[in-house]
């Protein structure tokens, strides 16, 4: 888990793809994709019903109205390739709802439809019978429009089928008037089809951008870019559940800078959020297992959960982070000991499975805290379950 969340923007890639190329914003990405498919699932569904619907009801009529030889040559056409893809696209979705590749699926079933609307069309000029290429411009607005295909998928299968339709127009020597008027209208649908498919997929970034951001503001801490108290609780709660089951260890450490009043009275409060940044990037930077959380607790406190450590890792941690702190060389020389910046810390260690609870290593680590401040402050003092807390173990305090 990052300890320190960023804000990733998706707006700004729906012409660039992936905002940037790290695990992180690929992986945002196609969050953003299921998404969309998600979202549009219920219209893309209706959608895909209707245009079975549609084929279905022209190749009715087609046999009910049309000559027997247009018939005979388009109806394979109209069966095999635009009314079962669009059915069968409909089963996909609800089989296939989860996997990435959905989309394109739904976008090869368009553009086999709209292509086989092309052709239908040339099989009426072949056979002699009288049939305009509007089938085209229908299917055309269904990719653009309701089947949730991105602003890309939707635009190559549009433009495609665009192309596809002028140049067969071309090598069937169609009369140049009607090629004019049928390659005006279907351009100016792909063009209005794009603008709209673009404004949708915008919408829909803009949207997915502000509620991820709304998340990271109600997990995260504006100071620090810690997570805050109620993200730190979640998850100390979910990871307990996880060390239950495999039956493994968790450590919670509070830490709470020393004598921080007299910094800010010394200091002034700005210095002294400067500070409170300073140690938390410390904390962040030393701790990146995905199950381990660094969050600011509150003022200049902060806890950190750590999935089952060794009791000789706690220990040597703990000792390190004080370490660390005082390696940041802060003038303190308002504190009554030592004329450096430190940090107290008081930890926890237990058995998920066994019967101490979240809130109640919560409260060890605390007395741990206690303990280390009376005894002097700039130390770390770890609270062991089984040793009751007569016995906790003083690490020696980091000696300047
Ligand atoms: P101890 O060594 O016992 O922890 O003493 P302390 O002075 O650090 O503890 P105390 O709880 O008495 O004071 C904490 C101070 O932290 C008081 C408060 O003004 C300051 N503080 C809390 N939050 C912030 C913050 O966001 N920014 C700044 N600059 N100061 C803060
Ligand atoms: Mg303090
Ligand atoms: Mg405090």
């Amino acid at each position: 888990m990052l300890n320190q969340a960023t804000h990733l923007q998706l707006t700004p890639g729906l012409f660039r793809g992936p905002v940037a190329t790290t695990d992180e914003s690929r992986a945002f990405d196609r969050e953003f994709r299921q998404y969309y498919v998600e979202r549009a699932l219920p219209v893309t569904r209706v959608a895909l019903a209707l245009l079975f619907v549609f084929y279905f009801v022209v190749g009715a009529l087609d046999a009910a109205l049309m000559p027997l030889a247009f018939v005979e040559n388009a109806m394979p056409v109209r069966i095999f390739a635009m009314v079962i893809p669009p059915a069968a696209a409909l089963g996909g979705t609800f089989l296939f709802r989860k996997r990435p590749w959905l989309p394109y699926l739904i976008a090869a079933v368009v553009f086999v439809v709209g292509l086989s609307a092309v052709l239908v069309g040339v099989i009426a000029t072949r056979t002699g019978a009288e049939m305009e290429f509007w089938a085209v411009t229908y299917t055309t607005f269904n990719a653009y429009l309701v089947l949730g295909l991105t602003l890309r998928q939707s635009a190559v299968v549009g433009w495609l089928i665009f192309f596809a339709y002028l140049a067969v127009g071309i090598a069937q020597g169609a009369p140049l008037a009607a090629l004019t008027y049928g390659g005006l209208v279907l351009g100016f649908a792909n063009l209005a089809g794009t603008y709209v498919s673009y404004l949708l997929e915008r919408n829909a970034r803009q949207i997915f951008d502000n509620k991820r951001e709304l998340i990271r503001l109600a997990r995260t801490d504006d100071l620090t870019g810690l997570f805050n108290r109620r993200t730190f609780d979640e998850h100390l709660r979910k990871v307990w559940k996880q060390a239950r089951r495999d039956k493994t260890r968790i450590a919670v450490i509070v830490a709470d800078i020393d004598h921080f009043k007299l910094y800010n009275d010394c200091y002034g409060h700005q210095k002294g959020d400067e500070c409170i940044k300073d140690v938390a990037d410390v904390l962040a930077n030393s701790v990146d297992r995905p199950l381990d959380l660094v969050a600011r607790y509150g003022g200049e406190e902060f806890v950190i959960v750590l999935y089952d450590p060794t009791e000789s890792f706690l220990e040597s941690f703990v000792r390190s982070l004080c370490k660390k702190v005082v390696d940041l060389d802060i003038d303190h020389k308002a504190a009554e000991d030592v004329a450096t910046l430190t940090l107290s810390i008081g930890a926890a260690i237990t058995d998920a499975s066994g019967s101490v609870t979240g809130e109640q290593l919560i409260r060890q680590a605390d007395d741990a805290l206690y303990e280390a401040k009376s005894q002097g402050r700039n130390q770390a003092i770890v609270y062991k379950t089984e040793w009751g807390q007569q016995t906790t173990a003083n690490l020696a305090a980091v000696l300047l």
